[in-house]
């Protein structure tokens, strides 16, 4: 693998550490309304980021390990653990990371070199990840790979014997969050157990897993089924002290997956949400907070949302302005079966919904006010035909010149638990990094984590949780631009801005 030493007075490398001075280049605006008059300034603020050098062994957890996404995202880290290839009618094909940003992107360092992004920064290689976690459902990994029908049979037949060995944990189950037909496989729950028994319980699965297999560090990742929002309750789940002892007297509207992420914060350990249930109520982000451990959500962004959160920021940043976007999906696979039920649909609607906001309100001549934004509908359908093959059809009716309409009609076949599973691997790769970066200005005595609503994961979810008073950013080259940059802030190299003067201005001696 290629290795890149930053030549810089600015940056230093050591055993421990790589340190970099950078000077992060920023704009103060005021609004003056009555006068109409907007004043920018320039501000340039002294960061100095340490990135520690060694990576550690990484556990991964999943919660649903045996859904479509767990099984396929273990088997694709054996698969290239092992350097697997396997025989299709196409011919012979080869274990590969294809759709991860870590592993099958480039960044340009300069002068048209463009180099792994994760060479920018020592990270953990996915081979390393020793996998474990919990599913309501008993089938060992074989089972669940096979019953999943996303990875050719000839490569299932190769995993067989390593994936069988491997026996989800018991996990929490209550039916009152996940849809009713999902009860026919959970049989493999904790039974008669309180709230604070369940957080206990996953609180011993986190240590019994690092004890056993020996990994420096946990990450716990939802890939488990959608569940129903909950309430927001004040009394119940509004502060952190309320939550905790809402668990306490066992209270019912605290769902499974918040009783997850509370066990892993209660831990340190970062944990990540992949479905779009409202996991992070107000309560656990102040936990979070207090105990300085990062969660990220929600909902990963594989398919449609990822085609729509770049279309729409080509439209309307080229001045084209989308009047009405409508979305249907349908699927086959156990998550569509889920999603069929009304109050699980609703959890991803409201996740597929806010999309293109930022992108909308970033263009007031298109949009001057509320009421002109576009139509926006999803519709989700349970088809078990196609199985994992989610379709997505998406229509765009946009206005251009002088009353013209330019329509775009997408059709989309997702291979859904092939989309996610990059995604996965790219969320824990990141986060890692993100536990081994510490940061401070010249404000600052001693070096600071990022906040512990970990944003710079933005571009690989489809609602993303940002820290308060933070503006959301949904646009994908807007986040892709955001890990690049802060990546090469580590290293003390300057983000790209495209002006490539030393080829339009060349300076003269
Ligand atoms: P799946 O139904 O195949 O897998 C979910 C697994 O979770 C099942 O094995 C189920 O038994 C298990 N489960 C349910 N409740 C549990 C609990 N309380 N504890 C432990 N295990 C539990 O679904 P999937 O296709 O793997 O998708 C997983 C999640 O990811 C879904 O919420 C889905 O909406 C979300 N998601 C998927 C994609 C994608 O695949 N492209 C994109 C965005 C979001």
């Amino acid at each position: 693998m290629v290795k890149i030493q930053v030549n810089s007075s600015n940056v230093q490398y050591n055993e421990d550490h790589i340190l970099s001075n950078y000077d992060y280049q920023s704009t103060k605006v005021t609004q003056d309304t009555k006068n109409d008059t907007i004043t920018v300034t320039p501000v340039t603020t002294r960061y100095t980021f340490k990135t520690e050098s060694k990576v550690p062994k990484l556990g991964l957890m999943l919660v649903g390990w045996g859904g479509n996404n767990g099984s396929t995202f273990t088997a694709g880290v054996l698969a290239n653990k092992l350097k697997l290839t396997w025989q299709t009618k196409e011919g012979l094909q080869k274990a590969d990371w294809i759709g991860s940003v870590t592993q099958a992107s480039t960044v340009l360092l300069g002068e048209n070199v463009w180099v792994p992004l994760n060479t920018l920064v020592p990270m953990v290689n996915p081979d390393d990840v020793v996998i474990d976690g919990w599913d309501i459902s008993s089938a060992n990994l074989y089972e669940s790979m096979e019953r999943a029908q996303v990875l050719d049979y000839s490569l299932q037949v190769q995993l067989k014997e390593e994936m069988s060995k491997l026996q989800p944990r018991k996990s929490i189950f209550d039916a009152d969050f996940i849809a009713a037909n999902q009860s026919s496989r959970a049989d493999n729950i904790y039974e008669n157990l309180t709230r604070s028994q369940m957080v206990e319980q996953v609180r011993r699965d986190i240590r019994d897993f690092k004890e056993k297999s020996g990994v420096d560090k946990v990450i716990v990742l939802w890939t488990a089924n959608t569940e129903r929002f909950v309430d927001i309750q004040v009394g119940l789940n509004d502060t952190a002290d309320n939550l905790l002892a809402a668990i306490e007297r066992n209270e019912h509207e605290i769902s499974p997956s918040s009783l997850f992420a509370i066990a892993c914060v209660l831990e340190g350990v970062s944990y990540i949400n992949g479905s779009p249930q409202n996991t992070f109520v107000p309560g656990l982000v102040e936990l979070a907070k207090r105990h300085n451990v990062f969660i990220a959500g929600d909902d990963f962004k594989s398919g449609q949302t990822k085609l729509k959160s770049v279309l729409v920021d080509f439209l309307v940043s080229a001045g084209i302005k989308p009047e009405s976007i409508v979305s249907y999906n349908h699927l086959g696979n156990n998550d569509g079966k889920n999603l069929s039920a009304p109050a699980q649909f609703k959890s991803k609607e409201i996740s597929k919904s806010n999309v293109v906001d930022d992108m909308v309100e970033s263009n007031k001549i298109l949009y001057p006010t509320i009421e002109d934004y576009p139509d926006h509908c999803v519709v989700i359908k349970y088809v078990p035909r196609v199985a994992d093959s989610k379709r997505a059809m998406d229509e765009y009716m946009s206005r251009i010149f002088m009353n013209g309409t330019n329509t775009l009609v997408i059709h989309n076949t997702c291979e859904d638990s092939l989309l996610a599973t990059p995604l996965i691997l790219d969320l824990v790769i990141l986060c890692e990094l993100m536990e081994r970066v510490t940061w401070k200005t010249e404000q600052h005595v001693d070096y600071q984590r990022f906040d512990t609503v970990l944003s710079i994961l933005s571009y690989l979810l489809k609602a993303p949780m940002v820290p308060e008073k933070t503006p959301v950013v949904n646009s994908l080259p807007r986040q892709r631009y955001c890990i690049e940059n802060i990546l090469k802030a580590l290293i003390g190299i300057p983000p790209d801005n495209f002006m490539m003067l030393e080829h339009k201005a060349i300076p003269r001696k």
